[in-house]
């Protein structure tokens, strides 16, 4: 008795513990004050440099269940990604303490991305009795703009644009109180100290003009009810709005935004409207409300009620649900006005015209946008960093990024192990995202957009500078694409950054999938994309290849055709179908009946095929997106332009979705050789005769789909027996194609194979500067010296 009862008595001891992760600025000070008050512990806790340093002393019961909390009950917005922990000598100090940090120490802590608000918000605001009730800039620990309002380290409210509104008596005493759920929420505010809104109207000139307004907010949802195009302004940008349902608003909107067929956004209230009008399934319902609130891509109902224009020829609907107060308080404030039958649904586009940034500066969004809108609900809370919405899908069993930025920007991506020096990764030509690394974190930025115009530059060099300053990273080496016309890799090579390290396009595909996934050996990557720039110098864009992060060797392409035109062919897909039909029958092509040929212009073939001849602005290609576009503009008869890459191929998997026929492969020849090539002459012609013999257009597309899956399969399979190889990554723009994704995985997984494909950052352009960085840090880390590999075109 007396042995075990000294084995249990409790021994006081003291631990020093240091968390690194998101946990400042995100109550976690607070829950590690109010848990050691609750279990009776003394210490301190901190932020610093590193993270957030608790010293905690007690018995030892005590300290294990505050340990277990540590671990399962951490605030929503903290994410851990190392903690230590040691035993010190006892202080016998009397309770517990928060000390404040001096400033400047804080400069490494991360910083959380903005995030949806919180159920207790949301509660408040629409609780009548709360001093909040209805103020559309309610936040709190757990919830509210982060990564839109910071303009500097520490953050601290004075490095953020709520700098300008001085807490009423209350809010600081919220502010200052560790027990209240708004301790050092930088953002607090309320109605009588905080942001307000305001409403712009047209005046008789047609400038948008302040209108008084008690109910600025009420006064807008009236407006979309009545038909009106607004200008919302939200979290990282202003927002085109209109009533979705509405057949006439959306048309009026899709024609003044240009040059536009890319499908709109919508805001709906909850998931039980998003059911009403698509399917969702447990795990789509589950991203929908996740607090980082993206834009879901969901199959669209047939009997949906969205206005045709809202997403034409497309049987996706990309929906998000509100994310800010002021938008929970907009969607509640329309519902009021609609029909009880009515569902309640908004058009939530970027506030831009077709091929622009996201408008964010008051300024430049109310000259910019007012040809566009008959009014503007507006605030004067700043946004620092422009922030558009971030697009995902559920695809083959998880997350799949479209787009990254808001809500999960500046979040970084652990790396397997630590940098060898800081570096910087410029990213590609269009959906352009920077990344920056440090240590174990790799902060892939906010999406940039396509570097086509200044403002959009400015943007990414801004954007750079600021996240250099956010995280205290001074880049050592810089990454970019080999492509000489990038204005990313123009900027690499201007930089006054010491080493420079050049990252073929598709490569950096393939090693951002290794990279997210810390896959060590070498993969079979399959990348299928639009174009990027070769070793060869020729445009590639269905490339097998053995790699690792230290180097790659190219085993498969598919074989090369020109590329009429260059750049060109992207917006004209008929180009490629008549450059694919020119490549399988010569000349003879012209005679065959069907209708893309009956419908072709023999003028412009004429100018075309003289080009190809002579080689004038006609690279050689080996683009899978160029390939879709082909057999798209082939079986569809396609002759007129399209507004954004890959939209004939996106027609033409919509229709590959809607053939029921159980369909089989088109013939494809792989031959032999270094590269092997893949070559779908054989392919081409199959779908001449299922034209010629008029085969229903769905079942073509569905079969096409199936050959690619089957061919690039077959291309993994022979590799494998030649280098036994068994792990593939799956990378690049030509993936965001559901189908040809899923059949191809399946294929995959059949042959035994084990698949990865990109979970956290985009397939598309959106994630290159991911694997740009992991390659560069491999090369660094190693001496290696690509120099001799990159310029011979066999490959290494
Ligand atoms: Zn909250
Ligand atoms: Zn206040």
């Amino acid at each position: 008795m007396h042995d075990r009862s000294n084995v249990h008595k409790a021994t006081r001891q003291r631990l020093h513990i240091v968390v690194q992760g998101i946990v400042q600025g995100v109550g976690f000070r607070p829950f590690v004050y109010t848990r050691a008050h609750l279990l009776g512990l003394s210490g301190f806790v901190l932020n610093n440099s590193v993270g957030v340093v608790i010293e905690v002393e007690g018995e030892d019961q005590a300290l294990a269940d505050f340990q277990r909390a540590l671990h399962a009950e951490i605030p929503p917005l903290a994410h851990i990604i190392t903690m230590t922990c040691e035993h010190v000598p006892l202080r016998h100090e009397r309770g517990f303490t928060i000390i404040h940090s001096d400033a400047g120490t804080e400069r490494r802590a991360l910083i959380s991305p903005d995030t949806a608000t919180c159920a207790d918000c949301l509660h408040e605001i629409f609780d009548q009795a709360d001093r909040r009730f209805h103020y559309p800039f309610t936040n709190c620990t757990n919830c509210g703009p982060r990564f839109t309002i910071i303009q500097d380290v520490p953050y601290d409210r004075d490095k953020t644009t709520m700098r300008v509104f001085p807490m009423c008596p209350i809010c600081e005493q919220e502010y200052a109180d560790p027990l209240d759920r708004r301790f050092h929420a930088q953002p607090n505010a309320c109605p009588a100290c905080g942001p307000q809104l305001s409403l712009l109207s047209k005046d008789e000139q047609g400038q948008l003009c302040p209108v008084e307004s008690s109910d600025p907010l009420s006064e807008a949802a009236r407006l979309l009810a009545q038909g009106a195009v607004l200008a919302i302004k939200g979290l990282g940008g202003y927002h085109l709005s209109c009533d979705a349902l509405h057949v006439e608003a959306v048309q009026r909107l899709r024609q003044s935004k240009r040059r536009e067929d890319k499908p709109f956004a919508l805001m709906v209230p909850d998931v039980e409207t998003a059911r009403h009008l698509c399917f969702v399934s447990e795990s789509e319902a589950t991203l929908l409300q996740s607090h980082q609130r993206p834009i879901v891509l969901l199959r669209q109902r047939e009997k949906s009620p969205i206005a045709p224009a809202v997403a034409p020829d497309y049987q996706t609907l990309g929906i998000m649900l509100p994310y800010t107060p002021l938008h929970h308080l907009l969607l509640s404030a329309f519902r009021a006005l609609r029909k009880t039958d009515e569902l309640t649904a908004l058009v939530m586009t970027s506030g831009n015209l077709s091929d622009e940034p996201i408008a964010y500066e008051d300024d430049d969004a109310r000259s910019r946008l007012s040809p566009l809108v008959a009014a503007m609900l507006t605030h004067n809370r700043a946004i620092h960093m422009r922030c558009d919405d971030s697009v995902l899908r559920i695809a083959s069993g998880g997350e799949q990024f479209f787009r990254r930025s808001r809500g999960y920007a500046p979040e970084p991506i652990i790396l397997a192990s630590a940098l060898p020096v800081s570096l910087l990764a410029c990213g590609a030509h269009l959906k352009n995202t920077f990344c920056l690394g440090k240590d174990r974190h790799a902060f892939l930025s906010h999406h940039i957009g396509d570097l086509e115009n200044l403002e959009t530059l400015i943007s990414f060099r801004e954007g750079i500078e600021h996240f250099q300053r956010l995280f205290d990273i001074t880049p050592a080496a810089v990454a970019y694409d080999l492509h000489p016309d990038y204005l990313a890799t123009q900027y690499a090579l201007g930089s006054a950054i010491p080493q420079k390290i050049g990252v073929q396009h598709h490569y950096a595909h393939i090693a951002s999938v290794i990279a997210e996934h810390g896959l060590t050996g070498p993969v079979i990557g399959v990348a299928g994309d639009g174009t990027g720039y070769g070793t060869d110098g020729a445009l590639w864009g269905c490339e097998v290849m053995v790699a690792d992060l230290l180097n790659f060797e190219r085993v498969a392409h598919l074989t090369y055709v020109p590329l009429p035109g260059g750049e060109q062919a992207i917006r004209q897909p008929w180009r490629m179908a008549a450059t694919y039909l020119a490549h399988t029958y010569r000349d003879a092509f012209l005679d065959l009946d069907i209708p893309f040929v009956r419908q072709l212009d023999r003028s412009k073939w004429h100018v075309l095929s003289q080009m190809i001849t002579k080689g004038i602005n006609c690279p050689p290609t080996s683009s899978l997106g160029r390939l879709f576009d082909a057999v798209a503009a082939l079986t569809l008869g396609l002759h007129t332009d399209v507004s954004y890459e890959g939209q004939a191929a996106i027609a033409l998997e919509t229709l590959a979705t809607t053939c029921t026929d159980r369909v089989t492969a088109y013939p494809f020849l792989l031959r032999p050789g270094q590269p092997m090539q893949l070559d779908v002459t054989p392919l081409i012609d199959a779908i001449v005769q299922d034209l010629l013999h008029t085969v229903p257009a769905a079942s073509i597309a569905g079969r096409f789909h199936m050959t690619i899956a089957e061919m690039l399969a077959a291309a993994c399979d022979e590799v494998r027996k030649q280098t036994g190889l068994n792990s593939v990554a799956l990378s690049g723009g030509v993936f965001q194609n559901r189908l040809l994704l899923e059949l191809l995985i399946a294929r995959l997984e059949t042959l035994k194979f084990q698949v990865s494909i990109n979970r956290r950052v985009p397939p598309n352009d959106g994630g290159l500067s991911l694997g740009q960085l992991a390659v560069a840090a491999a090369r660094l880390r190693n001496d290696f010296n690509p120099s001799r590999v990159e310029t011979n075109p066999k490959g290494a």
